[in-house]
């Protein structure tokens, strides 16, 4: 029997806000244990939650980027599960009226070209605390400073069928968060992540399976690699005649396998109820226009405008917006070489390439906007090839050196000199008379050939333009 996978994505990312949801303490990370604490992010009884307005800002912004609907009151729940990293025994978190609902966001996959994930909803609530275990000693420790820290929790629709998709969607959501400046998307430090819902079913078949949700993913391909291997351990279960149960599976890293941590609790489980210290918030027209026009221009826009302004392919314009800081060095690039193909290319190809390889982001690169447009107007005049250019290229990112310095240090200015040339090819020409024949005979492939026999006479560093030119010429 074929079956089909069905995945469903609960995002949970911190806001980058300075203060707490509820308090004043401090956000930032990597504080000594419990530096960052009050009596009320540390449950004392008595103290009452003020909420700050910046998280409900930017839940808001993460809800126009996902083209949601914003509830115009919504409510703040009690979720309660006792735990010792929770002080209160329970979380604030909404339930039936989250600030948002009823989104999307279109993912871009290199066989499907667009589709579109629905999202259930986002609701903002507040993180818990965090437990250390000791390695040696029967103890653990807590720290509060992350509790009360802002989270918000993107829900989605279970529309994805695929791993890859599933990992298109974050990525997707992930340059949201970064585009619209509401989250540091650090995945490591756990600023943003991902529980995955998964289920099967037989191909054909419209109701759902009984999923499995897997925690402790902290990267694009972690999640792939955990979504593929619960799809696969649940497809040999039901093969076996046996039967997927609903729990919570830890993901391990090392062994590439998911394992059963608990089992998984149902909503009235947690017994939500309205937070009696907390007035609904109302949200107005005016407020969320404010917010609207704060926000940058976002990834589909950005994408639609380098299509239509420069004349890029989808795909193209599609990879340059998939984060927001190539993007900007993409266009910081054009403001000095007006040449968009060839700069696309060569962000997409060389810079690429390179920031992979170092392991850097855009913004670390070795080789700014600025430095990479020289070079490319050196290759747009012709003073050196495109071949050329990615030796230059590689002893920029090494020296930080300027491109005519490196060219002018290493003699490898193009060749463009007719009565240089022409010799040269004259002589290549006469030393292989068979392939002469050949090329007269008909097999223009020929050309390639002579060509490669220039190229190497010159170290590369003759103009391809003009030796095909007098090739064609000399070879008639
Ligand atoms: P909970 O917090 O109990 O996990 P949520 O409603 O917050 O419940 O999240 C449920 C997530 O699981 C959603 O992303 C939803 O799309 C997904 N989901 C629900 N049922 C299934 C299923 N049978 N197979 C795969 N994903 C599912
Ligand atoms: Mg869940
Ligand atoms: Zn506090």
């Amino acid at each position: 029997m074929a079956y089909e996978a069905v995945i469903g994505l609960e995002v949970h990312a911190q806001l980058k806000t300075q203060s707490k949801i509820f308090c004043q303490c401090s956000t930032a990370f990597g504080a000594p244990p419990n530096t960052h604490t009050c009596p009320l992010c540390l449950g004392m009884p008595g103290t009452l939650p003020v909420l700050n307005k910046k998280v409900v800002e930017y839940a808001m912004r993460m809800a126009i980027a996902t083209h949601c609907t914003i509830t115009k009151e919504n409510r703040f729940a009690r979720k309660n599960y006792f735990y010792p990293d929770l002080p209160k025994g329970y979380q604030i978190s909404q339930y039936e009226l989250p600030i948002a609902e009823h989104g999307f966001i279109d993912i871009e996959l290199p066989d499907n070209p667009k589709k579109r994930i629905g999202l259930t909803r986002i609701h903002m609530e507040e993180d818990a605390g965090k437990l250390i275990h000791h390695p040696l000693l029967p103890i653990s420790q807590v720290d509060y400073n992350r509790t009360g820290v802002p989270l918000i929790e993107i829900v989605s629709e279970p529309d994805m069928r695929t791993p890859q998709e599933a990992s298109a969607y974050l990525k997707k959501l992930h340059a949201l968060v970064r585009y619209t400046d509401t989250c540091d998307g650090n995945m490591e430090e756990g600023s943003f992540r991902c529980d995955a819902n998964v289920s099967i079913r037989p191909i054909g078949e419209t109701t759902l399976g009984t999923r499995a949700e897997l925690k402790n993913m902290n990267s694009f391909k972690n999640v792939e690699k955990a979504i593929q291997y619960e799809i696969e351990r649940q497809i040999a279960l039901v093969e076996q005649g046996k039967k997927v149960v609903q729990e919570t599976r830890l993901f391990d890293v090392n062994k590439g396998k998911t394992y059963s941590m608990r089992g998984k609790e149902e909503a009235h489980d947690y017994r939500y109820f309205p937070d009696p210290d907390l007035i609904p918030l109302v949200i107005d027209d005016h407020w969320i226009e404010t917010v609207k026009n704060e926000l940058p221009e976002l990834p589909d826009a950005r994408k639609t405008r380098l299509m239509t302004d420069y004349q890029l392919s989808e795909y193209d314009a599609s990879v340059l917006t998939s984060e927001k800081e190539t993007a900007d060095y993409f266009e910081t690039c054009l403001t000095h070489i007006n040449q968009p193909k060839l700069v696309a290319n060569w962000v997409m190809s060389n810079l690429m390439g390179l920031i992979h390889s170092e392991n850097l982001t855009i913004d670390q690169s070795p080789v700014s906007a600025e430095q990479l447009a020289q070079l490319l107007r050196l290759v747009h005049e012709d003073v050196i090839s495109g071949k050329i250019a990615k030796t230059v290229f590689e002893e920029m990112a090494q020296s930080g050196k300027a491109p005519e310095l490196i060219i002018k240090e290493r003699g490898l200015v193009q060749v463009s000199d007719k009565n240089e040339l022409l010799p040269l090819i004259q002589k290549i020409i006469e030393e292989h008379p068979k392939e002469k024949e050949s090329y007269l005979s008909g097999k223009t492939k020929l050309m390639g050939f002579f060509v490669g026999q220039v190229m190497k006479a010159t170290s590369g560093k003759a103009n391809p333009k003009m030796v095909n030119e007098l090739l064609k010429k000399q070879l008639s």
